[in-house]
Order: structure tokens, then sequence, then C-alpha cells
């Protein structure tokens, strides 16, 4: 079959057509329009502007991912919409368009969760099977997943106040760099020294798989207001030195947790990450001598296909599709929508 997939639960308006079968599936397209522009302004996503772009950006992306697929709409067998988790408005831009979509074509809608659509991806670029570990890790998202099917995730744990792009965001603005903050700390971390500063390792001294890292930003804000009243201000080597420590311990944790993740679950086939943090190369590299520790492959995806894309819930919506479930016109936005066995349902409505 072929999927037409809409995904605005943040801040990027993306559409993408997917051909099935489930198990050999061929991206025809993948097109995605980035709003980080329109809100550079203001330090962060703001909700309201970020809904009435996306209203303005679905028709297009829809039009241009059909258009580099060369498939026409009336080809499409069903349409796969982020239906939560996210921002309450762009969501609901993206699953009226679907909606109206779905309604002209006389075809199936199906909503997804978004956390899902991450979680499924190391299937759609690797083949993976399950169970695998997939460790999401965004600018919004912190969580480990054991997804032993296309509908069944059990949550290890996730961090409990900020997510790790968000720190390195965080980061970014205390010491006057360049957003996004996650490749403007990796860039000037190249020139420090990882242990210059001793920075916490949140949670590492507890069981479990909870991670925090709002810890280490108010100690990155200490270290510099320090480093101020001392000398006067931050040199370039302070703060290659800041960010070095401060992406060595985000790593440290991240690792640390990844191994007992690993270490809880039996038959792994791999261990997997996405969200945009997953480009940092420190962090890779920790994760890569982890999964060889525990005998696994490392798989990350492309990096276009790590953060926030629709390829990635069109494929969750064709995995939904093949096992026969569709949702109608009663699917709603939901805001919140862990992904959890124990939180049911995981597609759309579930119905
Ligand atoms: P979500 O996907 O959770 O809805 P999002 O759109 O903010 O949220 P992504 O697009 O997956 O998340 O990733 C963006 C985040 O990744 C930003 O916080 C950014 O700073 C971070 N990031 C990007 N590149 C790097 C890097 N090289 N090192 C660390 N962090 C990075
Ligand atoms: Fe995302």
């Amino acid at each position: 079959p072929l999927i037409l997939g809409l995904e605005s639960s943040c801040d990027d308006t993306a559409a993408a057509v997917l051909r099935g079968p489930g198990d050999a599936p061929e991206l025809l397209s993948s097109v995605v329009s980035s709003q980080t522009d329109l809100h550079a302004a203001f330090g962060g996503v703001v909700p309201e502007i970020a809904a009435r772009a996306h209203t303005e950006k679905l028709d297009l992306m829809v039009e241009e991912a059909l258009d580099l697929a060369g498939v026409p709409l009336t080809d499409i067998d069903a349409i796969a919409v982020t239906s939560g988790p996210g921002l309450i408005g762009g969501v609901l831009a993206g699953v009226m368009a679907a909606k109206g979509l779905a309604m002209g074509l006389g075809k199936p809608l199906i909503g997804v969760n978004h956390l899902a659509g991450h979680a499924l991806t190391p299937r759609l670029t690797d083949g993976v099977t399950f169970p695998y570990l997939m460790l999401l890790v965004s600018g919004g998202h912190c969580q480990f997943l054991r997804v032993d099917g296309p509908e069944a995730f059990s949550r290890l744990g996730g961090t409990i106040d900020d997510a790790p792009g968000e720190a390195f965001d965080k980061v970014a603005r205390i010491l006057g760099l360049p957003q996004p903050g996650g490749p403007s700390v990796e860039a000037a971390a190249k020139a420090g020294d990882p242990a210059r500063f001793a920075l916490p390792r949140p949670l590492m001294d507890r069981p479990g798989c909870d991670l925090s890292f709002s810890g280490l930003k108010t100690a990155v804000i200490r270290t510099r207001d320090q480093l101020t009243e001392a000398q006067g201000g931050l040199t370039e080597q302070d703060r290659a030195d800041l960010c070095a420590s401060f992406q060595a311990a985000v790593a440290d944790v991240l690792a640390g947790k990844s191994e007992r993740a690993l270490s809880a679950c039996d038959g792994l086939t791999a261990f997997a990450v996405a969200g945009g943090v997953a480009a940092n190369q420190t962090l890779r590299a920790r994760l890569t001598a982890v999964a060889e520790v525990a005998g696994v492959p490392f798989l990350a995806p492309p990096l276009r296909l790590c953060t926030d894309n629709a390829a990635m819930i069109a494929y969750a919506g064709l995995l939904a599709f093949e096992g026969g479930r569709v949702d109608d016109m009663t699917l709603s936005a939901r805001p919140r929508w862990p992904l959890d066995r124990a939180a049911a349902p995981l597609i759309g409505s579930g119905k």
C-alpha cells in the first residue's frame, strides 16, 4: 500500500510518501519545512506561531511530497498523521488536514503516536527485527523503550525533568553560543578539556533507568558565575572546557543508563537511537562502545530520519494499516500520550 504521512507536532511541518509492505518499505519522498527562523527571536517555540505556520505549510508539503514521489494523490491508500503527543495547535492542524484528505479521497485515516514513529524508525531504515532497545534523545524527549512489535512498547525509564537537547540548548544560551545549542556546544567542546570541570552525573548513584539533566544545567550556570566573579568573564578556553565538561557528563550519564537498560532486557537484536541529540559524535562513540560490550549492533538512522519527519509517521501508519487498525473522523489530537503498554491505546483512537 501507498501511505501519505503528515507531521506537525512541534516546529517542523513534514510530509512523506511511503510504499509498503512493512518488512520491505520503500520511502518515495520525505520533505520537511522547519520553522526555526520564525521562532528564533523568541528563544523557543511559540505555540500560536507554530500552529499558524503548520496550517499554512501543510498543503505545500503534501504537494511537494507527492510531486517528488511521482504519485498522484488519488493513488494513496491511507493517510497517517501524528495525533499526539505535542503542541496541541500543531497536532490539531495536522489532524484536520489529514481528515480533509481522507474524507475527500474516501481513504482510511490513521492517527500515529509521534514517539512510536521515532521508535520504529530503525525498522524502516535498517530492517531491524523485534525486540530491540531504543534510546530516544531529542529536544523534547528522553526515554528508553523496549520495542517488541509495531504496537508493543515498554518504557524502561526516562528523564524526570529536562530533555538532553533542551539542556544543550540552555547551556548554549548560558554561554552565549548560537542556537540550536547541540551543534554549537559540540563544536566548542572540540577545543576543550572534558576533565577541567567536575560536573555532576545526576541519578547515576540510583538504580533504574531514569535520568535528570536540569541539575547539570544549574551546575554550568554556577561554574560560569564563579569564573565571572574570579576573572571578570569567560575566556574562549573556559567556554570550550565548560562545553566539553558538560558534554562528557551528558554522554557519561546516557552511556551508564544505556548499559543498565541493555542488561535489563533479554534477547535484543539491536540498540538504536533516534532524536536530534543522536547527532552528537561523543555520545555516539560512547553508545557504540556500550552496545559492543552488550553484544548487540548499534544503529543510528540517518540524521534527517532521526529528527522530526513524516517518513516515520507514514511507516508507523503503514504497520498499523497492515495490522488492520485504522481510525475514523472521531480521531482527536492528544497533547500527552505516553508510549507504553500500560497506557494503551497506542494507535489513534484505538478502534
Ligand atoms: P522532539 O523531536 O522531541 O519533538 P525537537 O524537534 O526539539 O523535539 P529534534 O529535532 O529531534 O528535537 O532535535 C533537536 C535537538 O537536538 C535540539 O535540542 C538540538 O540542540 C539537539 N542537537 C542537534 N544536534 C546536536 C548535537 N550535535 N549534539 C547535541 N545535541 C544536538
Ligand atoms: Fe520528535
